[in-house]
């Protein structure tokens, strides 16, 4: 078996080589069963002005009659003044998989005379359901969290061939951090291929202009090359040019697709040759659902709730708290003071030391020389008294003071002291 230490904050890891069976090859299995007993939640939203093709776009994408058709408006009915947010949900099944979809359309958007602020009502609701999914979690009780945040927007571009609408980037400015934004051509089939082409790379070139974020195919390291190739493939299309039909229409060679006829023939809404149905919907469902809703829980609610709870004043990380905590500050503070009293004394201590040191080695010096004085003079004077004391035999005696003698005796009394 190979063991291989790795840095993983505290404790280390060992590689290791299994013996025999364990079982936890299963989990997969088991995640796999558990998610499809309690089936899956999606919302997406559609934005963009009426009669783009939303309803019948949401009908292709999920195969089901969602919406129901249109009967269209009377010129003399009155139109609603203001974007209306309406939401429709049902269950599918595919394969044994259910599916709770949510789709909110949002009728009105852009078809005002003054369409300055259409998004408002759209931000608006996006954050009520942020709101309403952070008041979930909050509650004592958490077992049942209904999660009505909407994972994807597909918004509708009018295919004008030219480039972007200032409604268009003011929308997609206002709501980039909020939702993923899946940026779709509407009705390609009234564009030409080269139409095509050219007007998505306007688009791009705008969007790239005006910091505008739209959703992105993630890409992993340890991914398979299939894995990255369809990912480059699918984010190759953006925007999505788009045809939507929720009818069979039949072919000149004969088969029964779904599709819009023409007199000069039929454009497949299935076929890849023909728009980018397809890839939107391997964007949307069948490759990146999980992914639009992971970017949605982990990235734009957890931005959004994050600044929320800021702005109510709810604190967690400690920097921002000293800032705003005064008695933090300067407990801090008096710490620091206390750290540079300390060392200052340390230091004050250490050159009083050294001053003791030299001034003890001075007196032991002095001291020495005192001694060797004292010794000097107390030799000195014994000198003199034997001296005297020869001197007080040769008077007693009778015998002459030698002239060497007497100056020795003069230097004597010229000792210093
Ligand atoms: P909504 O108001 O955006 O929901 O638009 P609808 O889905 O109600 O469609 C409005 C009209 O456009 C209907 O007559 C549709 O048949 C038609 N339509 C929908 N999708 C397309 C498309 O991809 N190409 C063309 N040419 N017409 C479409």
């Amino acid at each position: 078996s190979l063991s291989q230490p790795q840095d993983s904050g505290s404790a280390p890891i060992i590689r290791k080589k299994l013996n025999g069976y364990v079982g936890f090859a299963n989990l997969p299995n088991q995640v796999h069963r558990k998610s499809v007993r309690k089936g899956f939640q999606f919302t997406a939203m559609v934005v963009g002005e009426s009669g783009l093709g939303k309803s019948t776009l949401i009908n292709t994408l999920f195969n089901t009659r969602l919406y129901p058709p249109k009967e269209p408006l009377p010129p003399s009915a009155e139109r609603p003044q203001t974007a209306a947010i309406e939401s429709i949900s049902a269950d599918i099944e595919e394969n044994g998989v259910r599916l709770r979809l949510t789709v909110v359309d949002t009728p009105g958007f852009g078809d005002f005379v003054n369409n300055d602020e259409s998004w408002k009502p759209i931000v608006e609701n996006i954050e009520s359901r942020f709101d309403s999914y952070l008041e979930q979690e909050n509650r004592v009780n958490r077992q049942k969290i209904v999660d009505n945040r909407v994972h994807a927007c597909l918004y509708f571009i009018q295919p004008t061939g030219h480039s972007l609408k200032p409604i268009d980037v003011e929308f997609m400015r206002q709501l980039h951090t909020k939702v993923n934004l899946i940026p779709v051509i509407a009705k390609a089939d009234t564009l030409t291929d080269e139409e095509v082409a050219e007007f998505k790379a306007r688009v791009l070139a705008d969007i790239a202009h005006h910091n505008i974020h739209i959703f992105q195919a993630p890409t992993y390291e340890n991914e398979d090359d299939e894995a990255l190739a369809e990912a480059e493939e699918i984010a190759g299309k953006i925007p999505f040019a788009v045809v939507g039909s929720d009818r069979l229409v039949s072919t000149p060679d004969g088969r029964q697709v779904r599709g819009r006829a023409y007199p000069w023939g039929v454009v497949e809404v299935d076929n890849e040759d023909h728009c980018d149905f397809v890839k939107l919907r391997q964007m949307l469902v069948r490759t990146y659902m999980e992914e639009l809703r992971e970017h949605t829980n982990d990235t734009l609610y957890e931005n959004w709730r994050t600044e929320k709870l800021l702005s109510m004043g709810v604190i967690q990380d400690s920097s921002v708290f000293k800032e705003i905590n005064p008695a933090i500050r300067i407990q801090e503070e008096r710490v620091m003071h206390e750290a540079k009293l300390a060392k200052m004394e340390a230091e004050m201590k250490m050159v009083f030391q050294q001053k003791v040191q030299e001034k003890e080695a001075k007196l032991k010096q002095s001291e020495e020389e005192l001694y060797a004085r004292h010794r000097e003079m107390k030799e000195a004077l014994e000198k003199q008294r034997l001296d005297l004391d020869d001197k007080k035999r040769r008077i007693e005696s009778g015998r002459p003071l030698t002239p060497e003698k007497q100056t020795q005796k003069k230097g004597r009394f010229n000792i210093r002291g």
